[in-house]
């Protein structure tokens, strides 16, 4: 057994010994974050690096680069293979498979003093969710069974049971074990978290545990209308909650109360759900997010990774970090021994920097026939840790929020969460990336933390809402804040069973009708889908040259400022869904319903009813306080079909809502995703160029850059700036002032901006 001292320092002196000479400043600026004598390594280690070990890799691997590697790239922290479903050291544990090329070496013991040496952070890497089969033989009983007591098997392992002694002790055990052979300074694991919510399992435990939880039997399968597996979803959530309590313990335990388990999730809400991963309560009780997320998706773009930060650290606070596993590897299609594209690879950090992410290059395996990967993450990491500073602990600084919640997306949107919550929220995201309006992600159990910052708050189909949830959003109603909201608000309550009528309807101005127009589905295609529009108003063509007319449409000069950009058309396209709502006095109606006529053959293209009264969008305007409701799924619509229109009207109405205070101001050409933050009396923006990836289909291959952007920042009250400093341009500026607004400008945007004005 080794020396169970810890040879990294948990002092002051922090980082490795190779470190640049501005990263003294940052240690020394991070301490004066924390009161007490010693940060801990979670609250320094910024910068990560992960070799993901291969069985192969004990005969391959060459320490003496690796550390060239850590040195060049300032790791101050590494994932390491330990153990679980593949050790990496000689466990003392006869089913505890070994790496095929381990022999008896410490593979993994020797790279952690390796690393420990150098001075950098270790976390020991497991994957605890599945076995060989001779381990299965072993303990049949700590595996997970379905309904007719087959076990769970992926590819020809074995899933083990979340409520098995697998978990209790034996990983229990584990973690002691890799402690007392070569301490590291925390774990994370990749796939912790058992089956999904879709695979019940019928073992001896999961039964005996439920029973004892709920007084019932396991339900016989997924039923959303059961309210037996409605529990059984919300067990399964707290056993997680559980785990990660449990493995908490054990690693402080044994290692000391810095010794943390950090398990890993992934930022997207929706699809942690499916896992059972309830992440605000996951997130309040960690001290560091390991978040695996490692590529943009091809709907949401890179945006959604500065998305994805910001919302996380919304639930787990902005003085603590979340370094986020980025491929350098291409990943879609997946070909793990690939180079990235650098322009790719790339960008989609600079989005993550940009929502308060650090960094984490990933590579499979330890020895690469494509060594491009290698380069990538170089000036990136020489970029991070010389700016380090003004990247992190800062507070984002918005004055629009949107409002999301997991539960929504459980118990409303069941399975089809994607189209039913992740959409509309997504979707008027995109539309604030589009008009450049800084934004902030809000819990939906969050609303009155965040209600003094935020003048408008937006509730993209939030339908299942807590009674909790409720009063909080009519609070801020009460205290003047503004709303807007789309589709079925509040009409179901917390176990997604439909409300009569929707308690925050008369915020709104409205009363539900209970009838829907349209679909989810797809807008018109030539195979289906709806072909319906929506009217504007007031009908300007309608009035100048009567209905039958085909000639160019007069411009109107007094319509409502929420259609500007609009003055040449009388219509939109929709093709989606529709509540009917009937407007209450006061309400105005600004949008109407032309319903469904076919789209081909063409002779038959013609509007059935061209002009209903059935609103799609309904203002309201007490006295300086603003609502406004969108019976038409817009957010939706925008998010699948990426119609500027949709985009135009989300962000006017947001716009008109928030009395046109939205704090920046960005002009100039390009796709342009903008994030404002506050640090003691500095103000920072980040500008991610996007317009290279709208432009092209992923991967993105070259950054076009953009410019001259012109940029307004809204100064806080009494703020006052001279300068600002472009960290990436490598530059000082002077600004104008004018009033509270501070303006300058840039001459180009290449990937990305960051700007720090004090
Ligand atoms: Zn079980």
């Amino acid at each position: 057994m080794k020396d169970k001292t810890c040879s990294f320092p948990l002092t002051r002196r922090g980082f490795n010994a190779g470190a640049l000479a501005s990263l003294t400043t940052l240690a020394a600026s991070a301490q004066s974050i924390n009161s007490g004598d010693e940060i801990p390594w979670y609250r320094r280690t910024f910068r990560w690096g992960q070799t993901n070990l291969n069985e192969k890799d004990p005969v391959r691997y060459d320490v003496g680069w690796w550390r060239r590697h850590w040195r060049r790239t300032h790791v101050q922290g590494l994932v390491i293979n330990a153990g679980g479903i593949v050790s990496f050291y000689p466990s003392k544990f006869p089913l505890h498979y070994r790496a095929k090329f381990l022999a008896d070496r410490d593979f993994y013991g020797e790279i952690t003093r390796a690393a420990h040496d150098d001075g950098i952070a270790v976390l020991a890497r497991m994957d605890s969710n599945r076995t060989t089969e001779d381990f299965y033989k072993q303990h049949p009983d700590w595996f997970a069974v379905d309904v007719d007591g087959n076990p769970y098997r992926a590819a020809e392992r074995y899933i083990t049971c979340v409520d098995s002694p697998y978990y209790e002790q034996y990983l229990q055990d584990v973690y002691r074990e890799i402690i007392a052979w070569e301490k590291p300074e925390g774990f994370t694991d990749n796939s912790w978290s058992g089956l999904d919510r879709n695979s019940i399992c019928y073992c001896k435990y999961s039964r005996e545990s439920f029973r004892k939880a709920t007084g019932k039997d396991l339900p016989r399968r997924k039923d959303w209308n059961d309210q037996t597996y409605r529990e059984w979803v919300e067990w399964g959530y707290a056993r997680r909650v559980e785990i990660w309590d449990l493995n908490n313990r054990t690693t402080k335990d044994a290692g000391g109360p810095d010794c943390l388990w950090l398990g890993m999730i992934g930022g997207d809400f929706v699809s942690q759900g499916r896992r059972l991963r309830d992440l605000k309560t996951l997130l309040e009780r960690t001290e560091v997010v390991m978040l695996d997320d490692q590529s943009r998706s091809v709907s949401l773009g890179f945006q959604e990774n500065a998305e994805m930060g910001k919302r996380l650290h919304g639930l787990l606070g902005w003085e603590k970090i979340i370094p986020e596993s980025m491929a350098t590897y291409q990943r879609s299609p997946v070909f793990r021994k690939a180079a990235a594209s650098p322009e790719e690879s790339r960008q989609w950090m600079y989005s993550g920097f940009a929502g308060g992410i650090q960094p984490w290059w990933h590579h499979v395996g330890a020895y690469q026939w494509d060594r491009r990967q290698f380069e990538i993450p170089i000036s990136v990491y020489d970029w991070y840790a010389k700016n380090e500073r003004y990247l992190v602990n800062r507070t984002p600084v918005a004055a629009v929020g949107v409002v999301y919640s997991q539960r929504n997306a459980d118990f409303y949107g069941r399975d089809e969460a994607e189209e039913r919550v992740a959409q509309p929220y997504y979707g008027v995201i995109q539309a604030l990336i589009k008009a450049r309006i800084p934004y902030l992600p809000v819990h939906a159990d969050q609303v009155d933390e965040n209600a003094k910052a935020l003048s408008t708050l937006v509730l993209p189909n939030l339908a299942t809402m807590t009674d909790e949830q409720i009063a909080s959003v009519r609070r801020y109603a009460e205290n003047g804040g503004n709303l807007v909201a789309s589709g079925e608000i509040a009409l179901y309550d917390k176990w997604g069973e439909r409300r009569e009528n929707s308690p925050l309807a008369d915020l709104f101005g409205i009363r539900f009708q209970g009838q829907q127009y349209g679909s989810l589905g797809e807008a018109e295609s030539w195979t289906g889908g709806d072909h319906s529009y929506l009217r504007l108003h007031p009908d300007v063509g309608q009035d100048v040259y009567g209905p039958l007319s085909g000639a160019e449409p007069a411009v109107s000069g007094d319509r409502h400022p929420i259609l500007s950009g609009l003055e040449k058309t009388d219509i939109v396209a929709f093709g989606g869904l529709l509540q009917e709502v009937e407007p209450t006095e006061g309400s105005e109606v600004l949008l109407t319903l032309i319903p469904d006529f076919p789209a081909y053959p063409p002779e038959t293209s013609w509007m059935r009813t061209e002009r209903t009264q059935i609103p799609g969008l309904v203002l309201r305007d007490d006295g300086g306080s603003r609502r406004a409701y969108f019976a038409a799924d817009l957010d939706r619509r925008f998010a699948r079909d990426y119609l500027p229109d949709h985009g135009r009207l989300i962000a006017n109405t947001i716009r008109w809502t928030a009395h046109n205070d939205v704090l920046l101001k960005v002009r100039g050409p390009g796709l342009i995703d903008c994030h404002l933050y506050r640090q003691q009396d500095r103000m920072i923006l980040h500008l991610v160029n996007l317009s290279g990836a709208g432009a092209w289909r992923s991967p993105l291959q070259e950054t076009i850059p953009v410019g001259p952007v012109q940029v307004s920042i809204q100064l806080p009250a009494g703020g006052s700036a001279r300068a600002v400093e472009l960290l990436v341009a490598d530059q000082v500026q002077s600004v104008a002032l004018n009033g509270r607004w501070a303006s300058f400008e840039l001459e180009s945007l290449g990937s990305h901006e960051v700007a720090v004005l004090a």
